[in-house]
């Protein structure tokens, strides 16, 4: 079993390449009304061109921008037209020295090359059929409308297979006639807790026992990701059953392991997994928390070891672990990117690490405030939920200093 130790950004890129490599599972049909978050994994393309008609963006005046090029200049209202339209009423050519008054999301008349807004116009009211309007600017040809197809031709690809449906996406496949869409399966990813000391949330611990709320954090993240968590029972601290659990978590798309990845006299996760013939593709990150995370390969399946402290064990699997998840869901490969926020008091740390420090953001619009919260460590749960985000400290800084623009990973 080759110990390999990378740093935080080749690990990372490590499970990118893995997880690009990687085929989601089968398709299914799902109503657009229930496929928010799913996976596209058909391409959307635009049903007709988009707009399909030269669209008005602006109340106001359709008119001929040669008209108006010293204004004031006062055309003459022949008439209006509203959004949705009867194609029958635009069966007219717009002349010079005309304008027909125009609604937002109105086609725009043959003849007309600009829309004036309504707030630079004085309408003048002379007899019922026969308006006029006083034009106070000038438009340039093509203003406050959108032409035919210049948003989407037809047949073109709006979205491609892979794309999560976020609201933007669902509203895409509704303007495109889709009432169901083909969408990837969840893929079940396995979790398997290892520890002697755990036991149950229905179970009353011993004094010295406590309660795998890693099982439970996982799933979260597992299902936040658009997977479906399978929950194993917890392994002991024991080879055989150990290596029974690993076995069944291994028929899933993805193992999860928790706990047991340390240098501990019985941390058996990596002695068990040598023994299914796992191939190992690091066994250790240069990160804190969670140095000691595994990810290897075996029976065909990819798994993490991730270490059992609660806070390493959200840390890696926001690191490493979403990733492969979402690929296995089919969603496209997107890069991590930390945004900035102010820092508020001063972090020293040592060099050599990169950190992921439960932290707090604060602040208002464009004044992100970040400091970190008091923790015990890795283990200390009661810190974590007072946490909303990871300050990320570079390995080569042992100072951050109060004031300074420092990256986060929001959690
Ligand atoms: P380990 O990685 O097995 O050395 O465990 C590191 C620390 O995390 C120990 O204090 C464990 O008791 C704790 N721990 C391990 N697994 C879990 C779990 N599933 N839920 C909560 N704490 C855990
Ligand atoms: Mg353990």
């Amino acid at each position: 079993m080759p110990a390999s130790s990378l740093t935080f950004e080749q690990a990372r890129h490590l499970v990118e390449t893995h997880a690009t490599a990687l085929r989601p599972a089968a398709t299914e049909t799902v109503a657009l009304a229930g496929a928010a978050s799913r996976i596209l994994a058909e391409p959307l393309l635009a049903d007709r061109d988009f707009p399909p008609f030269p669209r008005a963006t602006r109340d106001g005046f359709a008119l001929r921008a040669a008209d108006v090029v010293h204004p004031p200049t006062t055309l003459r209202v022949i008439g209006e037209i509203k959004a949705g339209i009867a194609p029958a009423e635009l069966n007219f050519h717009l002349a010079s020295g005309q304008a027909v008054s125009i609604m937002t999301g109105a086609p725009l008349p043959s003849g007309a090359d600009a829309v004036v807004m309504v707030e630079y116009t004085e309408v003048e009211y002379t007899e019922p059929a026969a308006d006029e309007v006083k034009v106070l600017r000038s438009v340039a040809v093509g203003e406050n409308y959108v032409p035919t197809g210049a948003e989407a031709l037809r047949g073109a690809v709006l979205l491609h297979p892979g794309a999560r449906l976020d609201a933007a996406a669902i509203a895409c496949a509704a303007s495109v006639g889709k009432p169901t869409l083909r969408v990837f399966r969840r893929p079940r990813i396995a979790v398997l807790s290892t520890g002697d000391e755990l036991v149950d949330v229905h179970s009353l611990p011993g004094p010295t026992q406590i309660r795998n709320s890693n099982l439970h954090s996982l799933a979260a993240q597992i299902s936040a990701a658009g997977a479906e968590p399978v929950l194993l029972p917890i392994a002991p601290d024991e080879p055989a059953r150990l290596r029974e659990l690993i076995e069944q978590g291994l028929q899933a798309d993805l193992l999860l392991l928790t706990g047991g990845v340390s240098v501990g006299k019985y941390d058996l996760v990596e002695q068990v997994l040598a023994e299914l013939q796992a191939s190992f593709l690091f066994t250790s990150v240069q990160i804190q928390p969670g140095r000691p995370a595994v990810f290897g390969q075996a029976r065909g399946r990819y798994f993490f070891g991730l270490p059992g402290n609660p806070v390493s064990t959200m840390v890696t699997f926001e690191l490493f672990g979403r990733p492969m998840v979402e690929a296995l869901c089919g969603m496209a490969p997107r890069k991590l990117v930390f945004p900035r926020a102010r820092l508020k008091s001063e972090v020293r740390t040592r060099t050599g690490l990169t950190r992921f420090l439960p932290a707090s953001l604060t602040g208002e619009f464009d004044d992100a405030q970040v400091e970190l919260v008091h923790w015990q460590g890795s283990g200390d749960m009661a810190a974590i939920v007072r946490a909303n985000c990871y300050l990320v400290v570079p390995p080569d800084r042992e100072l951050l200093s109060a004031g300074e623009w420092v990256p986060i990973l929001l959690r």
